[in-house]
């Protein structure tokens, strides 16, 4: 489930991205795996035909124990960025690392996902851009701090910000309320 914070736009060159509808702080959590999202089995995936799977793939990703998600709403069209403002915190919810400005675009670093024979060439922009994309475990080095650094003060902030998704974390995901104060 995705906050009602972003609205679905054409962008140059990079088809479709989410662009937010008004300033969001840093510390906001933006979206959850609710079940409403789509969750495949790693053997149910691997029984499909390669085309079926291409085609999933491209709405979906992969989690780490292979199962492949299909998230409800727009987060899909979510791009990628090296610098994204918005990371995956591991503990079952997504949150801004840096603060988006109304009418910014809102992206995400892919890097977190286990999709296996998945690379594009990254033109993110980013100072540190990996260049050449691909979801490797472990990490690249430096990559798992970089992101730790990010993500310690915006969980800090979150129990000081609106949280527009706050009564559906605390009943969906265990330990959210940890973080919502
Ligand atoms: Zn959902
Ligand atoms: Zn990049």
């Amino acid at each position: 489930m995705q906050a009602d914070l972003f609205i679905l736009k054409k962008t140059p060159g990079k088809g479709k991205g989410l662009f937010a509808k008004r300033d969001i702080p840093r510390g906001t959590i933006v979206f959850f795996e609710c079940p409403k999202c789509r969750v495949m089995s790693k053997k149910a995936f691997r029984r499909l035909t390669p085309r079926r799977r291409e085609r999933l793939l491209f709405h979906s990703y992969t989690i780490k124990d292979g199962s492949v998600v299909t998230p409800c709403g727009d987060s899909v069209y979510m791009n990628h960025s090296c610098g994204a403002n918005i990371l995956d915190t591991g503990k079952g919810f997504d949150i801004v690392v840096r603060k988006i400005g109304k009418g910014e675009e809102a992206t995400y670093d892919y890097r977190t996902f286990y999709d296996e024979d998945w690379g594009f060439t990254c033109k993110c922009g980013a100072p540190d851009c990996c260049g050449t994309f691909a979801c490797r475990h472990p990490l690249p080095r430096g990559l798992r701090a970089k992101w730790d650094k990010l993500l310690r003060p915006a969980l800090r902030l979150a129990r000081r910000v609106p949280q527009p998704l706050r009564e559906q974390l605390l009943k969906h995901v265990p330990g959210a309320w940890r973080y919502l104060g």
